[in-house]
């Protein structure tokens, strides 16, 4: 286990298993019909990868990239586009696939966006949802696991940018909160 992870939440095994499991619902669900799965930049990137190759359907991947004004720590709910998808996205069905769901303003603004550019379907799935009340409602179709409410890193989600390449989900110890880097940035490769 890292050095700065105080427990791990979601084993690598579990995640594999349901990422699995999500893909063969998805594939049931959408039988006869291709998808585009919708990815968010750049902490759903693991799981769209993993959940990619547990689908068995004509599939597209593409990416969008958003973030919120201002610099409160609570999302706005007010969205800037940093990274938009490639092409238009009507005639297509679209299934976006987030890393985790929080207050849901983020998503909820993603929703909106995406749905007034007409896409023959429109779902959602997230690797994790967060046991606290929504500040906007979202419809989470497909989820992995529900986690208490407590900050999560590991597997495509960052504390400062990094952590996202743990292969777990884990809970940050306490004193890595209380400085201002990481512990690992201080090491070289070579130590
Ligand atoms: P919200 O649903 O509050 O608008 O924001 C969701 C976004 O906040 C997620 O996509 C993620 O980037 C970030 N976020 C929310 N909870 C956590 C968490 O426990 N850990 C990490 N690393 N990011 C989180
Ligand atoms: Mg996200
Ligand atoms: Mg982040």
């Amino acid at each position: 286990m890292h050095q700065d992870i105080e427990e791990i939440l979601i084993s690598e095994a579990e995640i594999q298993q349901k990422t699995l499991e999500l893909g063969k619902q998805i594939s049931v669900d959408y039988a006869g019909k291709s998808l585009l799965l919708l990815g968010t930049l750049k902490g759903a990137v693991p799981f769209i990868a993993d959940l990619a190759r547990a689908i068995d359907l004509p599939l597209e991947l593409d990416y969008m990239a958003v973030s919120s004004y201002g610099a409160s720590t609570q999302s706005s709910g007010i969205v800037r586009i940093i990274k938009d998808l490639e092409g238009p996205i009507d005639h297509k069905h679209i299934l976006i696939i987030e890393d985790i769901i929080d207050s849901g303003l983020t998503l909820h603004y993603l929703v909106d966006l995406i749905q007034r550019r007409n896409p023959l379907s429109l779902r959602l799935c997230s690797l994790l949802v967060k046991d606290r009340p929504r500040l906007k409602d979202v419809p989470i179709d497909y989820y992995g696991f529900r986690i208490p409410d407590k900050f999560v890193v590991g597997y495509g989600l960052d504390y400062a940018q990094y952590y996202r390449n743990l292969p777990y989900i884990g809970i940050l110890k306490p004193s890595v909160y209380e400085g201002t880097k990481p512990e690992t940035e201080h090491q070289s490769p070579a130590e």
